[in-house]
């Protein structure tokens, strides 16, 4: 017998599992038949494709039974895949994602947030340990002679020993612990398969004692149809959230759902849900992409990220084709062509789906915004070939209304005459909607994007244009034609030694010093020149360990109206003062936009000498 300790992450998992996650419970039994089905999805795949297997006779089914007398037991079998020994070591001991592994490093411990956040992420084989004191799992891989027998209470260590098993698959012994007693019913354990497994495409079995216990009996409790190859008129909404469920592994409810059946030149099925709530690695280089790939019914793979673009990979759901080749590699697959028109049709549609929720249902179309809007914008910058459609799906916030908005709102509310969207990006809305370079845009009407997600830096100068009108930015210099008067360009020119005088005082700390036409009650700002990297940008490249970049200067901007700009050029002969305010100037600039300083000693010094000197 050999005993192998848990890997940490799968620990603090089945900590987590055991004490917080009690009022799932259900979910167990539910991961344990989706585990049976994979296994039985991954050896038919092995069958038709592998000369090895195929002379395997290939018997699929699930068995479902349960103890209710002292022992208190509920077992699911499989005839499936099964597992060899290393295979038991590395599927149910290890954690083998990055990405799940750095969100359970985040889970807080606070149960009711954490509960939710896992639901949605599928604690899959180790939720059994919910409802159990030991679960066992005897197993046999196909085309193998040995089988093991794998033992945990699910504290810390596992053991493996040699077994016996009828036939290559996989038995789940768990032995119920108080919590999971329930689970002992015939009754109980009809509904759970009914709810969630009835669409596994292979049949279930449930054994239970007949009512004078003499014998057992064994009925099928799954309806073992493909729900996806159901008409739509058959189907009720509680079918498609129920199959939700089953796809996703997400114990919440989707957002909507789009299914369709192509017919024609090219057959096939896609049944898309896009989930509620983003999933948990949405953000992470190792998410799990959500969309299983069937060919005439036999599941293909739920690892492929390219039957999407990546952009859509928070969408959960099935393509099943006819069309397609079951006997060649998944990689030469990938390369085909059906396949490939599948996909483009496929995010067509989904597209359109979205656009005709935004023209429709603004409440759902928001909610869908709220998690959604980042990856969509990734695909204005990545799928060329719909930018005009993701243009209009994607969302702002604005100086002019509450809430989200889009290009096309902004369009409509433009001042007589404007042919630009004036945009400002940085990293949090909140530090937008107080700066200074928005003032005299404020005063003059103007409407301004705020874009404080961190691919706007990116995505949005990427775009250019919106129909027939620019872009720009504001925290850019290229920006201010519309706000120069001829009262402003006369300032200018008057202010003009004195801007000079600033410029030599701060050297190579500014690309450039300029009066400002955008600033009503600040006196200073800063801007990034029309081309260079904003100073957001900048910072976010350096968090990338982009540190090789080019330092970029920004543009100071002096508002020649202001009182304390007013009062230095009226006297600037104090060279003492004038120095400290030609830094405090730009400091306080660099301060309001979220930068940080690199000597902020120097500012604090500066500004303690000019308030004694105010006093
Ligand atoms: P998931 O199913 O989401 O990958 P689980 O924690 O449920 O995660 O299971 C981990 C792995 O253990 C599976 O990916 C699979 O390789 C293996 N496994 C679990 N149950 C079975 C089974 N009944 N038959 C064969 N392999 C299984």
């Amino acid at each position: 017998m050999a005993k192998h300790q848990f890997q940490t992450e799968v620990s603090q998992l089945l900590h987590l599992i055991i004490h917080s996650l009690y009022s799932h419970k259900e979910v167990a039994v539910r991961e344990l038949v989706s585990n049976a089905s994979d296994a039985l999805d991954k050896l038919r795949y092995l069958t038709l494709t592998d000369d090895k297997f195929k002379q395997l006779s290939f018997d699929p089914r699930i068995d479902v039974s349960f103890d209710d007398g002292d022992a208190k037991t509920l077992t699911v079998s499989d005839t499936g895949i099964g597992m060899s020994e290393e295979d038991l070591v590395e599927n149910l001991g290890t954690i083998a994602r990055s990405g799940t592994r750095l969100f359970l490093s985040r889970l807080s411990g606070d149960e009711r947030k954490d509960s939710n956040l896992i639901g949605q992420f599928g604690v899959g084989f180790y939720s059994s340990f919910m409802i159990a004191d030991t679960v066992e799992v005897i197993t046999r891989k196909a085309g193998e002679d040995k089988a093991w027998r794998w033992t945990s209470d699910g504290k810390g260590d596992f053991e493996i020993e040699p077994a016996e098993r009828d036939g290559n698959g996989t038995t789940v012994v768990v032995h119920l612990n108080d919590e999971g007693k329930e689970f002992a019913d015939r009754w109980r354990i009809e509904e759970l398969i009914r709810k969630y497994s009835n669409h596994i495409a292979f049949p279930i079995y449930l054994r239970y004692p007949s009512s004078d216990k003499k014998d057992v009996k064994i009925d099928q409790v799954n309806s073992a149809s493909a729900l996806w190859r159901r008409p739509k008129a058959e189907l009720t909404d509680k079918d498609y959230r129920d199959f939700y469920q089953t796809v996703s592994h997400d114990s919440g409810d989707p957002l909507f759902w789009i299914h369709f059946r192509a017919e024609g030149a090219q057959e096939y099925v896609t049944l898309f849900y896009v989930p509620k709530q983003a999933p948990f690695d949405l953000y992470q280089a190792d998410y799990r992409p959500g969309v299983k790939l069937y060919i005439k019914r036999v599941f293909i793979t739920d690892d492929d990220k390219e039957l999407l673009p990546v952009y859509l990979r928070f969408v959960r759901g099935i393509i099943d084709a006819e069309d397609l080749p079951l006997n060649v590699s998944r990689e030469i697959l990938q390369q085909n062509r059906n396949l490939a028109a599948i996909r483009t049709a496929s995010v067509k549609r989904i597209l359109a789906e979205l656009t005709s929720i935004a023209d429709s249902n603004k409440a759902l179309y928001d909610e869908f915004i709220e998690q959604y809007n980042r990856p969509l914008k990734e695909g204005l910058y990545s799928d060329f070939a719909n930018r005009e459609t993701l243009i209009e799906l994607v969302r702002f916030k604005s100086t002019a209304v509450e809430g989200w908005t889009s290009f096309a709102d902004y369009k409509a509310r433009l001042k007589e005459g404007q042919k630009v969207v004036y945009y400002i990006t940085g990293d949090q809305e909140a530090t937008l909607r107080e700066s200074p370079l928005l003032e005299a845009y404020r005063e003059k009407g103007l409407e301004v994007l705020l874009m404080a997600d961190e691919t706007d830096e990116i995505v949005v100068p990427s775009l250019d244009k919106y129909g027939d009108l620019d872009l720009k930015a504001i925290n850019r210099s290229g920006a201010d034609e519309a706000l120069k008067t001829d009262d402003t360009k006369k300032k200018e020119i008057e202010i003009g030694p004195l801007l000079k005088a600033i410029k030599e005082v701060l050297g190579d700390r500014v690309k450039e010093v300029r009066a400002s036409s955008r600033l009503s009650d600040s006196p200073s700002c800063i801007i990034a020149d029309e081309h260079d990297p904003t100073i957001q940008l900048q910072q976010m490249m350096k968090a990338l360990g982009r540190k090789e970049l080019p330092e970029f200067k920004p543009i100071l901007e002096v508002n020649p109206s202001h009182e304390i700009v007013r009062k230095l050029q009226a006297d600037s002969t104090d060279e003492a003062l004038l120095e400290d305010v030609s830094h405090l100037l730009f400091e306080q600039a660099l301060l309001v936009e979220g930068a940080s300083l690199k000597r902020p000693a120097d500012f604090v010094k500066r500004l303690n000498r000019v308030m004694a000197k105010a006093l």
